[in-house]
């Protein structure tokens, strides 16, 4: 509980965008707090890959690529072309790296670059094949103390044995374990430490990923004595003298009203869970489903609006989207599995609609994807679309919320979520695919498969869509006949990683009214704020590179408006 009334900043959401706001404005001499309305914090930060995109951030330099600001601006003009959010996106080119510089300097935020990950459109002027995305380097959550059962943990089906987080460099090692001996010794290494940290922990403690990230922002909230107040849902805001002063809100100890001598932050993670505003934003054939965390039902954006916000629907698209497949466990728990990287590329796979036909490469991007879904969709119907694949394919790669190596497939048969038949005619059967479309697409891309080159999409001929299969595999890493029977498919629907529609801001973050006017006292950041790509959706971690940097520009505004004495 907290005794006191009155803070510099109060920030509500304990995401990316919040606990960075709250770690550099704390670490700048101002008074913080941070409300989170759930029993944990992290939101889907905690759940997300921890990629952050940062054009010419400080670490490409010794990751040996070179980029610089009108390189990156040339690229962000290509992959989004509009002037709309121009500014902010210059903005965030221009301030990006100063924000990853000083939280490397003075929080427990330490990020590196990852030398290999492709923009998403590599073809487009001034894209780069790596290094633009950071990643948080693993981190020892035993730092956290008695607030580590209180960071949100990963979803369950990106874990191993219920509590163990594997790093992306890792996964080779798991895919190739009976076949190299220091891959064994790596996954042998990993799952007696595992074992150890589970003697002691309710769940492993090497965190990685989006875990590691939000790991390292609470643990700089407790180095810096930020107070966290949990289970706490603002009511309202309140206005005085023009400005935005406070908040009131609803704590386990009863309701608060809390002052803001500086200001309110609205950090609360976008509307992915809100059905009333998915109907309002999304297109009707988006899953009524999300990934994303579940405390995230756009309150952000009622608070913004009844302050005279306005929320900015004018995009490309309203969320981040993703292929997705959806079953409900026998625990009755509803699993919503993201197809971004794990699958969908590798050699050995298909998506086809219900003519059978595949409609886009597979190995792009899973928001470009989506996109493809929406598209095809118009002229044949392609949602749901099937991802269909081999036994062997299922065995090595895994399907979805299927891993690798799984021997018992009858809980997923069972719920509905994987569908397996012992001929393609038979699978179209279950699936309700005109078969004759099948069989042939199936023969056209087994034919490609053997030459290395897909004739109807192009898949694996850039480096992106090569980066999404398997570099192991040759001719092309992403083809392989669909030949070892029985066959399988998951049912994808298009579903979302986030919000891109949000409150109007300018580029201190200060949310605008439908004059153009500043709301004094009053900021947005991370999935409150209108997305600066608008829409599209440029490279890895375009959400939480722009999260990280204007979290960090509201700090340092607010630190300018309390040495103004506002
Ligand atoms: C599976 C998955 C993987 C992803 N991977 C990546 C990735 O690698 N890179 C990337 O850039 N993006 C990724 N994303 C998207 C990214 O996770 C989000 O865009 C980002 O975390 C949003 O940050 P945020 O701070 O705005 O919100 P969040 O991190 O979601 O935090 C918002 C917080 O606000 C709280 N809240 C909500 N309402 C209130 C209220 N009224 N009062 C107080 N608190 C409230 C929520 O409970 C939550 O804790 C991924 C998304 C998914 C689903």
């Amino acid at each position: 509980m907290i005794d006191k009334k009155q803070y510099d900043l109060i920030i509500i959401g304990s995401g990316a965008a919040g606990m960075t706001t709250a770690a550099v404005a704390a670490n700048e001499g101002l008074d913080v707090i941070v409300i989170e309305k759930t029993e944990l914090i992290g939101g889907n930060t905690s759940f997300s890959g921890g990629m952050v995109y940062v054009p010419n951030n400080s670490a490409m330099e010794a990751a040996g690529v070179a980029d610089d600001p009108e390189m990156a601006l040339r690229y962000l003009d290509a992959t989004v072309p509009t002037e709309d959010g121009r500014d902010m996106r210059k903005q965030f080119i221009e301030k990006g790296r100063e924000a990853i510089d000083y939280l490397n300097e003075h929080t427990s935020v330490k990020l590196k670059p990852v030398p290999f990950y492709p923009d998403y459109y590599p073809d487009e002027e001034g894209s780069r094949e790596g290094a633009r995305v950071l990643e948080p380097y693993a981190f020892d959550a035993r730092g956290l103390g008695k607030w580590f059962p209180k960071l949100r943990p990963p979803i369950p089906e990106f874990m191993l044995f219920g509590g163990m987080m594997v790093a992306r460099e890792d996964l080779s090692s798991f895919r190739k374990v009976w076949k190299s001996v220091p891959a064994f010794v790596r996954v042998a290494q990993l799952t007696l430490q595992f074992v150890w940290q589970r003697l002691s922990h309710h769940r492993g403690t090497r965190l990685v990923l989006g875990n590691a990230l939000s790991g390292r922002l609470l643990k700089s909230l407790i180095d810096l004595d930020v107070p966290i107040l949990i289970e706490s849902n603002t009511q309202g805001l309140i206005k005085k003298d023009g400005r935005i002063s406070g908040i009131e809100v609803n704590t386990p100890g009863g309701p608060m009203i809390l002052e803001a001598r500086v200001g309110v932050v609205l950090a609360t993670g976008g509307f992915s869970q809100s059905q009333e505003k998915r109907k309002k934003y999304l297109p009707l054939e988006a899953s009524k489903h999300s990934a994303f965390a579940p405390g995230s039902t756009g309150d952000g954006l009622d608070l913004g609006e009844t302050a005279g916000g306005v929320i900015n629907d004018q995009n490309t698209h309203n969320a981040y989207w993703s292929p997705t497949s959806v079953y409900e466990r026998a625990d009755g728990r509803t699993v919503v599995y993201p197809h971004t990287v794990t699958d969908r590329g590798k050699p050995g796979s298909i998506v086809v609609n219900k003519a059978g036909r595949r409609f886009t490469n597979e190995a792009v991007s899973y928001h470009q994807f989506g996109e493809a879904m929406y598209a095809a969709n118009k002229d044949s119907p392609s949602i749901p679309a099937y991802l269909i694949c081999d036994n062997e394919f299922l065995w090595k790669y895994g399907l979805g919320a299927i891993i690798p190596f799984t021997q018992n497939l009858k809980p997923y048969q069972k719920a509905n979520y994987l569908k397996t038949a012992p001929t393609l005619e038979a699978l179209a059967d279950l699936l309700g695919v005109y078969s004759g479309g099948l069989l042939e697409t199936v023969g056209l891309f087994n034919k490609d498969a053997v030459s290395g080159d897909d004739t109807a999409f192009a898949r694996g001929n850039n480096v992106y869509s090569k980066y999404l299969g398997d570099l192991e595999h040759a001719p092309n890493p992403c083809l392989a006949p669909l030949l070892k029977a029985p066959f399988h498919a998951v049912e994808l629907v298009p579903s979302d990683l986030g919000t891109i529609a949000g409150l109007q801001i300018n580029t201190d973050c200060q949310v605008l009214d439908a004059d153009g006017q500043i709301i004094k006292g009053l900021y947005a950041a991370g999935n409150d704020m209108q997305s600066i790509m608008r829409g599209r959706y440029p490279g890895p971690g375009i959400t939480l590179g722009p999260a990280l940097t204007f979290g960090y520009l509201v700090a340092k505004h607010a630190r300018q408006e309390k040495q103004k004495g506002v």
